[in-house]
This record gives C-alpha cells, structure tokens and sequence, in this order.
C-alpha cells in the first residue's frame, strides 16, 4: 500500500493465475495448456531474418494474421480484431461496450477474471447461478443487462451450451451483448463464430494458448460485426498501438495455416480426455461431462479435493483447486499426454488405496 495508490487500485482484488512453478520433472495438469507443441511451421518462421527485422514496429494491424483468422472462419477481415491474449481482448471489450452501460451478467461458477475487469472499470456485476447439475443455461439470464458473457465450454465445468441456445439469446435480446468467450472451444464445442455474420449483438472471443499451443506467444482474437471490431480498435489505439510483437504475428499466422496438425493435436487430447473419464469414474470419481482440454472431477468419498491436490503435489503432478463456494468438492485436471495421464491415473489409484 502506498499513498499514491488510486481508489481502484486499492480496492481491487487482482485475477490469481495458476502457478508456473520452475520443478524439474513436474507434470503440470493446472493451467489447462496443451500438452503437445504448437505446429512444426512455428520454429520454422521464426528464422533469422524474423530476428533482424526485429529493429522494426511490427504491423499494428496485424494485417497478415487478422487475414488468416478471416479466411479459416471464412469472415471478412474487418470482422476479426487481435490483441496480446485473450485476456487482453476482454479488458478491452469491457472498457469499449460496457463500462458506463449497465449491468454485466455472467455464471456464478466461471472464468474468475470476469468479476476483475468488472471491478477495474467499475461495471456492476450480476451473477447467475448454473443449475444443480452445473449446466449453464442460458434462459436463465432474463435480467435487464448490458452485456452477458460466459465462456463456453464453460470454466471450470467443462460442460458445452448448444449454439441453438446461443442463437435463441441474440435474437431474444437484441440490445444486449452476447460475449462468447471459447478458449476451449476446439475441443469438441460448436463455435458461435457462424453466427457473427447474421447478429450484431455477439462478440466471439477466442485465444491461441490453448488448442493451438501458443500460451507463451499471448494471443487472442475476438470476432464480430465491423462496428464492433472498430470500437476494439478505438480502445486499443488509445493504449498500445502495437499490442502483438513481430514474432507473435508470424507464429499465429503460421499456426492457424497448419490445419491438419492442429486437428490431430486436438483429436489426441479428446482421446485423452475420454479415457481418463472413464478410467476415473471407474475409480470411483464423479466426472462432469467436459467437452474442454480439462475434466472438472469430483474424488470418490474417502479422500477430500483438497487433500487429493496435495498429495498429487508431493508427487510432482500440479492440478487445480478451487476453494470455493459450489465447487470445493472438485478438481480441475487438464488433460496431458498419454503417459502423463498414465502416471496420474497410477498415483491416484495407489492414494485412494492408502486412503
Ligand atoms: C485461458 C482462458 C482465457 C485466456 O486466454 P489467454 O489468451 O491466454 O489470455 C480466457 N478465457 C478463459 C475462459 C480461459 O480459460
């Protein structure tokens, strides 16, 4: 605390990431990163003369990438607006279409930095609460509001809303906007990207640190109609014309245009995904239904989400608790490679026997 401190910087409560503890041989299930590298065509462009033309500002437009993202989700360039991760993306629509405008309305269980940015641009918050069985749904959120956002799948469930409903929500409140927020869209959701054309209340946010192994590289993208895009442009030409280095352009740009190994990297963690769910469910877990990179898991009576995370801690595996309201019963496990899951799936079934 300092005397120089602003009334929002002292009141507010900043966003907790996951840890990146520096352990050697650590399997890291917490942060929901892929487990696999981005496409071989990433180390490729990043060559010598990326580095010297480093001297240079990179397009502030990235024009290049925008274009690629524009033609693989087959929209106009104008339609697409790219910033330095999708965190980014967000604080950035919260400061263009609804600070000063009304109420946001999200999930009670959720992506926990949605109350942050609410808090750093003062805009009052309503949360909804998903059913008994975790669902969200989205005929619940009838309140007036200026913006509704959630992530679908949705954080930390893993559970998919149905684009029909989404579709439903647009036409149902054409003076609010719809923030489709898909980090985890790739691994087995239905984009709301198709509908961006049609609708000019939604706003489809999406992220490279996920599907596409580019956690390290921080970018993200938002989709929607042209006047959307150009009050994104607005704010960000008011505060960092340059939010995406050269490196980060070509890296993108060369992952979006590597379709088939995307695919198949996405397809091995839904593979993944599934064995560990039945594996764990045969030991006993209750596993919510995840069409994610992570499963949302319940440990069987005998032993506590909280005392499972550490145990598994002890022997090197990082995974996710939530000491949280709804959700404290469960842990949010991101899926790793086959023989990071063996290794799991071993410690866990050796724990629950000590149990
Ligand atoms: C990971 C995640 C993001 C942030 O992604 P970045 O592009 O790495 O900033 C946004 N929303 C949700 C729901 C996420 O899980």
């Amino acid at each position: 605390m300092s005397k120089f401190w602003s009334d929002v910087v002292r009141e507010i409560e900043p966003y907790v990431p996951g840890e990146q503890p520096k352990i050697a041989g650590l399997i890291k299930l917490n942060t929901n990163e892929s487990p696999y590298p981005p496409s071989p065509e990433v180390a490729k462009t990043i060559d010598r003369d990326a580095v010297d033309q480093l001297r240079l500002y990179p397009d502030p437009n990235a024009s290049e990438l925008s274009q690629a993202l524009a033609d693989y989700y087959q929209l106009d360039v104008g339609q697409v607006f790219v910033g330095n991760g999708s965190d980014e993306v967000l604080a950035q629509l919260f400061m263009a279409f609804l600070q000063g405008r009304g109420t946001v309305l999200y999930p009670d269980i959720s992506y926990s930095f949605y109350p942050v940015y609410c808090q750093l641009f003062g805009v009052p918050a309503k949360t909804i609460p998903l059913r008994e069985d975790f669902s969200l749904a989205l005929a619940d959120y009838s309140t007036e509001a200026a913006g509704i956002i959630f992530p679908n799948p949705n954080a930390p469930t893993g559970m998919g809303v149905a684009l029909d409903e989404i579709e439903q929500l647009l036409k149902a409140r054409p003076d609010t906007l719809v923030v489709v927020d898909e980090a985890y869209i790739d691994f087995g959701g239905e984009s709301a990207a198709s509908l961006v054309s049609r609708y000019d209340n939604v706003l489809v946010v999406q992220t490279f640190s996920k599907s596409r192994a580019l956690a390290g590289m921080r970018v993200g993208f938002a989709l929607g109609q042209r006047s959307l895009i150009e009050g994104l442009e607005r704010v960000k030409n008011s505060f960092n014309s340059y939010p995406l280095d050269r490196l980060a352009q070509r890296a993108a740009t060369a992952a979006i245009q590597d379709d088939d190994y995307f695919k198949a990297s996405c397809a091995k963690v839904v593979a993944t995904r599934d064995r560990m769910t039945s594996r764990l469910e045969a030991l006993g877990f209750t596993v919510l239904p995840s069409q994610a990179n992570f499963i949302f898991a319940k440990p069987p009576a005998a032993v506590s989400a909280e005392t499972l995370a550490a145990q598994l801690r002890e022997h090197k595996i990082l995974v996710r608790y939530f000491n949280r309201e709804r959700i404290s019963d469960y842990l949010r496990i991101t899926v790793g490679t086959d023989e990071q899951i063996d290794t799991l799936l071993a410690v866990v079934e050796s724990l629950l026997k000590g149990a």
